[in-house]
């Protein structure tokens, strides 16, 4: 494996948590000793301020679920790359599914919110995946190497982009792919790449629990994972980022 791709595991809370849990989850990670993988947890907005507090110190990075592709204005309830720098972020996703989904953000968008990420000098989590209907066309690494060259902004350089291959219809329903076809989806995403692939992780993200973890996240090519669900679980958590 390439020295410039040191395993991540990232939580995605999605909308979940209040104080009591959320910093109670904080700080059960911050307390977590050093491993190989790095973390990093992507909790609610309202969250950050209070999380970056109770990860002060730790090894645990924070980041932001979204922002806006503009550094600032009329963009009521919406985040800027900024802000979420301001608040002790160091990384945000952009073009996850569900605000593909929810929110219509295109190829374009991502690629716009991506450049705002890293204008503000944070890392860009870039979610990419099929649907089930374009895996089973056998479209599913055409599908997201088109999607991640449209996602990508020209200022994305390996330390600053990190992709993550989602499937959608592996996000929190319980199913995942083969390990085969998530080895064959990196390796068609790192050729998309290009050069800058060697040195760029490419997580995998889609229902990953501490009892699929060792299987889905052991293949060379696949350099941690985005993890939804069972980031709500300190142990989980923590578990699933011992399995790489
Ligand atoms: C996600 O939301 O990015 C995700 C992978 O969710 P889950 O792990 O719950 O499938």
């Amino acid at each position: 494996m390439n020295a410039a791709r040191r395993p991540l595991v990232a939580g995605n809370w999605k909308m979940n948590g209040l104080a009591a849990d959320g910093l109670a989850l904080a700080r059960a990670l911050a307390a977590a000793p050093e491993g190989r993988a790095a973390l990093l947890v992507c909790p609610p907005a309202t969250l950050l301020a209070p999380v970056a507090a109770a990860l002060s110190g730790s090894r645990v990075a924070l980041g932001g679920q979204d922002c806006h592709a503009e550094e600032a204005g009329a963009h009521t309830g919406d985040i800027s790359a900024r802000m979420l720098a301001d608040v002790g972020c160091s990384h945000v996703i952009a073009g996850h599914s569900e605000r593909r989904a929810d929110h219509g953000e295109t190829d374009a968008v991502v690629r716009a919110k991506a450049a705002a990420a890293h204008r503000a000098g944070l890392a860009a989590i870039i979610c990419i995946g099929e649907t089930a209907a374009e895996r089973d066309a056998g479209r599913a690494e055409a599908v997201v190497a088109a999607s991640l060259l449209a996602s990508l902004p020209d200022s994305a350089r390996p330390d600053n982009t990190i992709v993550a291959y989602e499937p959608v219809w592996a996000i929190g329903t319980g199913r995942t792919p083969t390990v085969d076809e998530v080895v064959a989806v990196h390796a068609a995403l790192r050729a998309a790449l290009g050069e800058p692939g060697a040195a760029t992780r490419i997580l995998y993200g889609g229902s990953v629990k501490p009892d699929n973890a060792a299987a889905l996240l052991s293949p060379c090519d696949v350099d941690g994972a985005l993890v939804g669900g069972a980031s709500l679980s300190a142990a989980d958590f923590l578990a699933i980022a011992r399995a790489l």
